[in-house]
């Protein structure tokens, strides 16, 4: 018997009223998520975009599919139709073919950006100053057929909590700071906080946090 929905339930009990759960399902089976599927669940993440349309393609149309992982330019034609939220907007290119193959499908697709947070140089993401330079673009209206929504981070894997809590309140305040710049943007979603990190997140002003293993279990 599996306690996935055991799992979820304990977490929802953790979680505060306006954080979304997204429940990372990547390597996870069709039957796996249709079981937090019958729990209530509809967010679902995946970090590889092949993995991600073919679940979508056998499971119920009201999930919610995020793509929580790095993107190649060359699939995204793949997924603007029925994403969700695309989390790892970590560079101009790709939102500037998320933009494009939007207008085709017309569509407007939903995204956050990706910032590199951690002290390790395997987390993708823009820097601040990069970050910033894209937003005076998108709030020029070079990508019309997108949405900001927010923005995304990875904290360093570390059992040292201040260097994780230090990571997770310099992601806060450049989002309070972006806000504040563009107040006008519907820049509402904060992503940070894994298994591992969430409850540091969610102290940090996290309100939407993207957790695997706790619910499904390890993967093999
Ligand atoms: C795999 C993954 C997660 C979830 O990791 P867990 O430790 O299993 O909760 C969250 N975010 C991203 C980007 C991931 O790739």
């Amino acid at each position: 018997m599996s306690n996935i929905k055991e799992n979820l339930d304990i977490l929802k009990g953790e979680l505060p009223e306006n954080c979304t759960l997204v429940a990372v399902s990547k390597f996870k089976s069709a039957d796996e998520i249709m079981e937090a599927y019958r729990a209530g669940h509809r967010d679902f993440g995946e970090n590889r975009i092949q993995e991600m349309v073919e679940k979508h393609e056998v499971l119920p149309d009201d999930i919610r599919w995020h793509l929580i992982g790095h993107i190649q330019t060359n699939k995204v034609k793949y997924f603007t139709k029925f994403v969700h939220l695309v989390h790892g907007v970590d560079r101009r290119k790709v939102l500037k073919e998320l933009n494009k193959q939007a207008a085709k499908d017309e569509v407007v697709v939903e995204y956050l950006l990706q910032i590199h947070i951690a002290a390790e140089d395997t987390k993708f993401g823009l820097d601040e100053e990069e970050c910033l330079a894209l937003c005076a673009e998108i709030n020029s209206g070079a990508f019309p057929n997108t949405k900001c929504r927010g923005l995304m981070g990875m904290a360093t894997n570390t059992t040292d909590v201040e260097i994780v809590k230090g990571e997770f309140l310099g992601l806060k305040k450049l989002h309070e700071r972006i806000v504040s710049t563009y107040p006008d943007w519907a820049f509402d979603h904060l992503s940070m906080g894994m298994s591992g990190d969430y409850p540091l997140a969610i102290a940090s002003g996290s309100n939407m946090v993207r957790i695997g293993s706790k619910i499904f279990g390890d993967r093999a």
